[in-house]
């Protein structure tokens, strides 16, 4: 039976930074398209950062809107602080608003690690938005439950990861420092998922069919992804919850003057930041390919001093970008880059990734096969999904899991560069049929939003819900 009454209204509090506040907030804008008046809240800075986009939403009839609060918080260099930004200063602000205009729920970022006492003591649905898929949780809760990581021999020891439907071994060099050593971090991850309303996971259920039915065997979840779908005009992909700062112009006429499935996009996300050593072992490894490259190069690790905005210091080898610009081989970029209208242009082949989860679903939608790269956070688990079930890719080795502003151990020498970059790259039955699976999947991903797919389906089904949890109430 479907309920009918007023919209819901769901309120949309993202964490400040790019992999986590860019899916909150197309999420907001996906609920909105199903019929939810969607409410981001944001401070006054971070709001400047996507006003444009929702002014267009609003424009066109989606019900969506911003709500500032009147304090702010400094934009942060997440990079530098990592998940621990101070955001309290607006657990008032928030306990106000909740007040004055109660939500029929809140979907919550995991880092507003004060927020859901709030929320649960004002009796309002509150909802976990983790920005993870599915896959890393059954590979954390197996290692959790079922390994001992001491009685490896060594960091490099490979362990198979029990209970998978499939064979996925890591190595504890690549699993979290925070399950390495008693940590209080899953316990109090797991505790707020549990008084939750539920979670809201930014996935599809055709990715990762075994995973999506373990997640929701074990919580409440509705999948609902890949939210980045809901950005249809090139407008809204170009100025995705953030403005580039590198010319999308520039970019688009470098790839247009390129064959079609020719070049390699190389970005590891908004936060990592590669030390310099690292930087000239991707260049010389991406020289020696002799493939077409776009590399967006961020600052770099450890070196405050040297970084300037829009990452200008120059960490690349002597004459590098010189002579890739002559023999027009490669496009160095520096800033914020519109990823998602690179990944769908015909020219792209392929993608080197940190495997952070927006950016691997973003790949996925485009159809693109990736270069695995992992650095950090739940990285190492994407990366197997990607490589071992999806089979969509070819790993670099990178082999150990880092942790923000940790000395950087493990560099990936040149030669896996370019051994990763040609077997992608180089046309090769095995590179062939990874393209064939990445665009099969793409499908999948655009049926799954549709009206008929499972995430269609998982949006609808929260909505009504929480319509009947509020008639519950009222009675
Ligand atoms: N992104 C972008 N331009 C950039 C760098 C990143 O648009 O120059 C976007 C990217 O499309 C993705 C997000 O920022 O949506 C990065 O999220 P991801 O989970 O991949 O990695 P994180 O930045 O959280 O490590």
């Amino acid at each position: 039976m479907v309920l009918k009454t007023d919209s819901v209204k769901m309120f949309f509090f993202p964490f400040v930074g790019g992999g986590h506040q860019i899916p909150m907030i197309d999420a907001a804008r996906v609920f909105a398209s199903h019929g939810a008046k969607s409410t981001i809240l944001a401070t006054p800075s971070n709001a400047l950062h996507f006003q444009n986009s929702i002014t267009r939403d609003q424009q066109t009839g989606l019900p969506v809107a911003i709500h500032t609060f009147s304090a702010d918080i400094p934009d942060t260099d997440m990079s530098a602080v990592g998940p621990f930004i101070d955001s309290s200063a607006l657990l008032e602000p928030l306990r106000q608003l909740l007040l004055r205009h109660p939500p029929d729920c809140i979907v919550v970022d995991m880092f507003h690690r004060w927020a859901p006492d709030i929320v649960d003591e004002l009796g309002i649905a509150r909802i976990v938005f983790t920005g993870h898929g599915c896959f890393p949780r059954c590979v954390t809760e197996n290692i959790i439950n079922h390994v001992t990581l001491e009685n490896l021999s060594s960091d490099l020891e490979p362990f198979v990861v029990p209970n998978l439907p499939h064979h996925i071994e890591m190595t504890r060099s690549q699993v979290p420092i925070f399950l390495r050593s008693p940590s209080p971090f899953p316990d109090r991850m797991r505790q707020l998922e549990e008084k939750s309303f539920g979670i809201v996971t930014n996935s599809f259920y055709d990715l990762e069919p075994d995973y999506a039915d373990y997640l929701k065997k074990g919580t409440k979840a509705w999948i609902i992804g890949p939210v980045s779908l809901c950005n249809r005009t090139a407008e809204d992909k170009t100025e995705r919850g953030k403005t580039p700062t590198i010319d999308e112009q520039k970019c688009l006429n470098w790839l247009n003057s390129k064959k079609p499935n020719s070049v390699l996009y190389v970005s590891f996300g908004s936060l990592a930041r590669l030390p310099s050593e690292q930087l000239k072992e991707i260049a010389y490894g991406l020289e020696a390919s002799e493939q077409s490259f776009i590399w967006v190069v961020r600052n770099i690790h450890n070196n405050p001093s040297e970084n300037k905005e829009n990452g200008s210091g120059n960490f690349l080898p002597e004459g590098f970008e010189q002579r890739m610009k002559e023999k027009d081989k490669g496009l160095v970029l520096r800033g914020w880059a519109p990823q998602l209208l690179i990944l769908e242009h015909v020219a792209i082949k392929g993608f080197m990734t940190h495997c952070g989860w927006n950016s691997t679903l973003e790949s996925v939608c485009a159809g693109v096969p990736m270069i695995t790269w992992p650095l950090s956070a739940e990285q190492f688990s994407n990366e197997k999904l990607i490589t071992d079930v999806l089979k969509i890719g070819v790993q670099v080795g990178s082999r150990e899991w880092w942790s923000w502003n940790s000395e950087w151990k493990d560099l990936v020498g040149r030669e896996k560069v370019e051994s990763a970059v040609r077997k992608l790259m180089v046309e090769s039955e095995e590179a062939e049929e990874m393209t064939t699976r990445a665009k099969e999947i793409a499908d999948k991903a655009r049926r799954a939003v549709e009206k008929g797919g499972t995430s269609y389906a998982d949006a609808e089904a929260l909505i009504q819900e929480l319509i009947a949890r509020r008639l519950a109430r009222q009675d």
